[in-house]
C-alpha cells in the first residue's frame, strides 16, 4: 500500500499539533479518504507525540504516528536522548533515521544510522531510512552511488525479517523548491530496489516501500507515484498545511484524473 508521510521537522507545539491533526482528519473525512488504500503518517516533534497519540486513539483516527529521530541506545546515561522503547509505548509505528538534517546538521554517519535503525526494528517499529546524495555527490558520482551505499550500511545490522521503508531524498531537493524529476526519482528508486533484491531477496525487495522526498507538493506528487518503483512520498514543508497535505494524500485523483 502506498504511504504518504509528513515530516513536520521542528515546527508546531503540542497544541498546534492537535489543531493540525484535527484539520487533516476533517479534510480527509470530507473526501472519504480510504486509509486501506493509501496509508498516511505524521511525524511530529517528540514533545507532541503523546498529545497526537491521545487524539488518534480518542477519535479513532487511522493516521499512523511517526517520530523524527531516536537514540541508538535503549536506556541509560544518554542525556537528552529518546529511546525506541519510549516511542514504541506511544504507539509510534515509524521512526525516521538518517534524515539529511541529522546526517549533515548533527554529523550522524552510516554507523549511527545503522544503530538507530536496529534499535527501532528491535522495538517492533519500522525504521524509515532516509538516503540521498548532495549536489556535489551528484556531480562527482551521479545520483545513485551515495544512496546505494547508505542503504547497504543502514540495513546491514537489521534483523533479516525486519520491515523497513526507504525514503530517497536528494539533499539538493529538500526544502529547496527544486524537486527531482519523476524520472530521476524512478531511476534511483529502481536501483535501490535492485540492491535490496541482491541483499535480501526478491520478495523483500518487492514488499519494501520506497518513497521519494524533496519539495513534494500537490502539483508534482502524482508524477512520482506514477513511477513503477516509487511507492509513496516523504513530505516536509507541505505537510504543515492540512489542505495541501490532504491534496497530496489524494494523489490518486491526480494520477487517474478522477
Ligand atoms: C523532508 O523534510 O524530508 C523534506 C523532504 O522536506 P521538503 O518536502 O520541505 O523538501
Amino acid at each position: 500500500m502506498p504511504l504518504i508521510a509528513g515530516n513536520w521537522k521542528m515546527n508546531l507545539d503540542h497544541l498546534q499539533a492537535i489543531a493540525l491533526v484535527q484539520k487533516l482528519a476533517w479534510s480527509l473525512k470530507d473526501v472519504k479518504h480510504d486509509f486501506g488504500d493509501v496509508e498516511v503518517a505524521v511525524f511530529p516533534p517528540f514533545t507532541d507525540l503523546r498529545s497526537v497519540q491521545t487524539l488518534l486513539a480518542a477519535d479513532k483516527l487511522s493516521l499512523a504516528l511517526g517520530a523524527q529521530d531516536v537514540s541508538p541506545h535503549l536506556s541509560g546515561a544518554y542525556t537528552g536522548d529518546i529511546s525506541a522503547q519510549f516511542l514504541s509505548k506511544l504507539d509510534t509505528r515509524y521512526v525516521l533515521v538518517g534524515h539529511s538534517e541529522r546526517r549533515h546538521g548533527h554529523g550522524e554517519g552510516d554507523d549511527i544510522v545503522a544503530a538507530k535503525a536496529k534499535a527501532v526494528a528491535t522495538q517492533g517499529m519500522v525504521p524509515m531510512i532516509c538516503v540521498g546524495e548532495t549536489a556535489a555527490d551528484l556531480e562527482e558520482q551521479g545520483a545513485a552511488a551515495v544512496p546505494l551505499a547508505q542503504l547497504e550500511a543502514a540495513i546491514a545490522a537489521l534483523p533479516k525479517d525486519a520491515e523497513f521503508v526507504i525514503a530517497y531524498e536528494p539533499v539538493w531537493a529538500i526544502g529547496s523548491g527544486e524537486p527531482a524529476t519523476a524520472e530521476q526519482a524512478e531511476q534511483v528508486c529502481a536501483a535501490l530496489r535492485a540492491r535490496i533484491a541482491e541483499l535480501r531477496g526478491a520478495k523483500v525487495a518487492a514488499e519494501t516501500r520506497l518513497l521519494y522526498g524533496g519539495s513534494v507538493a500537490s502539483q508534482n506528487v502524482a508524477g512520482y507515484l506514477r513511477q513503477a518503483n516509487v511507492d509513496g512520498a516523504l513530505v516536509g514543508g507541505a505537510s504543515l498545511d492540512s489542505q495541501e497535505f490532504s491534496r497530496i494524500v489524494q494523489f490518486k485523483k491526480h494520477v487517474t484524473g478522477a
